[in-house]
């Protein structure tokens, strides 16, 4: 939680910043570890949602494995501790490059999504003389009732194999000498609230793929559902935690196991979304025709969901809690600095009557937050400021007052 002593501390340090709350993050990897080995899952972090340093070995200390979607992303997983063979590589356009680096890397998995990327593999295994473990990713075709963006498994995406390719997968992976077949991957998309309506589905959809490749004489040693559990952007501090009760439960008791078989899956947004602020301040108050704007130092380059999804992020005013007793009254556009219309962080919120320079912060902003950002308009990236050691922060050098 952001108190008091932080948003003293925030007064001094140079906005925007990323502020990363690693007592939370640490509570919420701990309840996903603890759940794990209750219910035999195995999980595989999905690196893409947050790639700081920091946070990607504190999660590998706790022995989780890396999903990745790209050979860097491969490549800096296994430098920040997650070992190579629980290292799984997805994604629909593995380039050539990409493909023989994590041969070599020997990791744990390249989830396939075409036929054509099973025979490039299978080919480029054998020119390299290494072989390579291949799980095909199929596309289950439920609808995760998610935004249009963000999801990822019904006919209309680009992603994963669909059923009319089936026999044609079991055919060619049998010919490939150089790949060792080792599961089946399914990931439906993100940011899913109706888990166990959605999981349930899932998991009726797994179990007569299952068999089918394994009736058709192909072992699936591992069963991989992906990530997509949803967190509340509506009220980060009354639910900090997702519900990942819920979604383990649905998934060990819908998926049917057999002996040896083993249940993976692959959570991004729900570990870092909330332990993650971006912190800003109040440039300008500005009032408009109709409306009030207050202009922000933090933009869409830093944090790009609501420009890019529409999504929502809670936002405060942490300046305003130490002018006690304001009620929040005041409608204000919030908007960022860059020249975009689409740059805005909340149409009509409700703040505090609020002023140059107070700090606003942007909540549950740790998951595709820093790792979607980028220099647009040629601004300076945002730095992360963990609430373990607050010293990284680049302190204020000047300012003025009006
Ligand atoms: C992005 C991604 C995930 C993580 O999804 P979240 O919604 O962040 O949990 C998991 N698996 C694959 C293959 C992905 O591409």
């Amino acid at each position: 939680m952001l108190d008091i002593n932080n948003i003293e501390f925030f007064g001094k340090v140079e906005t925007p910043f990323w502020f990363y709350d690693m007592d939370l993050l640490r509570n919420t990897v701990e309840k996903v570890a603890s759940l794990a080995s209750r219910y035999g899952i195995d999980v595989h972090y999905a690196v893409k949602a947050n790639e700081e340093k920091r946070i990607l070995e504190y999660i590998a200390s706790k022995g989780f494995g890396a999903d990745c979607v790209s050979g860097n992303e491969v490549m800096n997983a296994i430098g920040c501790g997650f070992p190579a063979e629980r290292t799984v590589f997805a994604g629909v356009g593995k380039s050539d490059r990409e493909i023989a680096e994590a041969v070599r890397a020997g990791i744990g998995s390249f989830n396939c999504e075409s036929l054509q990327e099973i025979y490039v593999i299978n080919a480029m295994a054998a020119r390299l003389g290494i072989r390579a473990r291949v799980s095909v990713r199929i596309n289950p075709g439920v609808d995760a009732h998610t935004h249009r963006y963000i999801t990822t498994g019904t006919y209309e995406n680009k992603f994963g194999i669909s059923d009319h390719e089936f026999s044609d997968v079991v055919t060619l992976l049998k010919r490939c000498r150089w790949i060792d077949f080792t599961g089946l991957h399914f990931h439906v998309g993100s940011q899913i609230t109706d888990v166990r309506e959605v999981f349930s589905l899932v998991c009726e959809r797994v179990n007569p793929i299952v068999s089918y490749f394994e009736d058709n004489g192909l072992e699936v040693g591992s069963i991989n559902l992906g990530g997509g559990l949803g967190v509340s952007y509506e009220d980060p501090d009354g639910e900090p935690m997702a519900d990942f009760e819920t979604w383990f439960g649905t998934v060990a008791s819908g998926v049917r196991r057999r002996e040896g078989q083993t249940l993976h899956l692959e959570p991004g947004r729900s570990i870092v979304a909330q332990c993650g602020t971006l912190v800003s301040r109040v440039l300008f108050v500005k009032v408009g025709e109709t409306k009030n704007f207050l202009v922000l130092d933090a933009g869409m380059n830093d944090l790009v969901r609501p420009a890019l999804y529409g999504a929502y992020h809670k936002i405060e005013n942490l300046s305003a809690r130490l002018r006690p007793n304001l009620p929040q009254s005041q409608a204000y556009d919030v908007v960022g600095p860059v020249c975009e219309s689409s740059d805005v962080w909340g149409a009509g919120r409700l703040l505090p009557l609020s002023v140059r320079g107070d700090l606003i912060a942007i909540r549950s902003a740790g998951a595709y937050g820093q790792s979607m950002s980028s220099r647009y308009n040629l601004r300076d990236p945002a730095p992360a400021v963990y609430s373990d050691d607050m010293h990284g922060a680049r302190l204020r050098t000047e300012y003025f007052q009006e």
